[in-house]
């Protein structure tokens, strides 16, 4: 296919690809809309197989960034860079500075972020060139780590779920698995047992993270199991709520088979392996899905309010809208017999072609 193919099969504004012999500096900006405002999405450095997988990430996760922004109620619009490189061995000061004359020779139309493989000190040679920049470390200004704000967006969006599959949005009593208890799974955590659950399983590939959870637990009068990260178990549990919070894709054939609760929602990306197939599957077995770019979206709202003037209470309040978003969109499922992905999809299509309309009517 070719790129303008490409561009119009995933609705894109602008790519950009980014040249500098110099520094070794190959990189691709895709703005994917703009119609809410900047696009706004972080930078990814990784090794590629190929110059088209690079193109692809960008465009996909760039798509992916417009439809978390426009159903968070944000005024941004949807990007993504790729770097591509080794993060391990092709970083440099140069290399990043030159990335970051790029960025600001689109003048704000893209902002950009930490991603995977960036870190904050590759924010801040970035940051050197070009005041496009979000999620800089608090000693910068910044809003800083974002990962108690996903948390709550996660919590806020279990009660709506709990609301919609049983009436009300008390988790007391149900029984909860978290998979991965990282950065946001220790806050998630937290926040649960402030509800008196009966009873929680724990897994992580790391010991530590486990046991600290564990502990809080037990010293809260919850009853916890930590379970083997290496086997199916998490997924064959008996229990109300899976939540999986350490990495995507694992919601598929395999993971299904056994599965056995009644609402899935967490803080991991892409957590279908494939959304049309897996999102009908949790439809027919009755598993109430909760978008994942939805109810992970405290992390991008915390970002999105610095352009506002960041305070982490506003950031804290506005994350709190994922619980109605997510009730709007399991009405919107229901009406319209569709999955709840779709019915996501819709709802931020909706903001956005109401406000593109807005715009033209006052531009007579
Ligand atoms: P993290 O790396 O701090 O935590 C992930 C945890 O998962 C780690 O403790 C890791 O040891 C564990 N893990 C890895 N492999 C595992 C396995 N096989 N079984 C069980 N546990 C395993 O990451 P995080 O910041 O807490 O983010 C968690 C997820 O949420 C990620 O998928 C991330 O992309 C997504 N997310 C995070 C944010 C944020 O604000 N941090 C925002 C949006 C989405």
């Amino acid at each position: 296919m070719s790129i303008f193919e490409l561009m119009e099969q995933f609705d894109h504004e602008q790519v950009v690809f980014c040249n500098d012999k110099s520094v070794g500096l190959k990189a691709i900006i895709a703005v994917h809309n703009t119609t809410l405002g900047p696009a706004l999405g972080g930078t990814r450095m990784r090794v590629y197989k190929s110059e088209e997988d690079a193109l692809l990430d960008a465009l996909r996760l760039s798509r992916g960034m417009t439809y978390k922004a426009a159903v968070s109620g944000l005024n941004l619009g949807g990007g993504k860079a790729v770097i591509m490189g080794n993060p391990d061995t092709d970083k440099s000061e140069a290399l990043f500075r030159s990335f970051g004359r790029f960025v600001e020779s689109l003048s704000g139309r893209y902002i950009t972020a930490e991603d995977s493989g960036t870190n904050v000190r590759d924010i801040e040679y970035i940051h050197m060139e070009t005041n496009h920049v979000r999620g800089l470390s608090t000693s910068l200004g910044g809003s800083g780590d974002p990962s108690p704000v996903t948390a709550l967006g996660v919590f806020c969006g279990m009660k709506a779920c709990a609301k919609e599959k049983y009436g009300t949005d008390s988790l007391k009593d149900l029984t909860i698995s978290i998979q991965g208890v990282g950065a946001v799974g220790q806050y998630l955590v937290d926040y649960i047992l402030e509800e008196k659950p009966a009873k929680l399983y724990l897994t992580d590939v790391r010991k530590e993270s486990v046991r600290i959870a564990s502990e809080k637990c037990i010293a809260n009068g919850v009853e916890v199991e930590i379970l083997d990260p290496n086997t199916n178990d998490i997924y064959n549990k008996k229990g109300h709520i899976f939540a999986p919070c350490a990495f995507g894709q694992i919601i598929n054939d395999e993971t299904l088979k056994n599965f056995n609760y009644e609402i899935i929602a967490g803080a991991a990306n892409n957590q279908l392996l494939d959304q049309t197939t897996h999102g009908k599957a949790l439809r027919e077995m009755n598993i109430l899905y909760a978008p994942d770019y939805v109810i992970n979206a405290g992390g991008v709202i915390n970002v999105g309010n610095e352009l506002l003037g960041y305070t982490r209470e506003r950031a804290m309040e506005h994350t709190k809208s994922i619980y109605n978003s997510l009730l709007e969109i399991f009405k919107i499922a229901k009406d319209e017999n569709i999955t709840t992905d779709v019915a996501s999809n819709r709802l931020a299509e909706k903001r956005m072609n109401q406000l593109a309309a807005l715009k033209r009517f006052h531009l007579g």
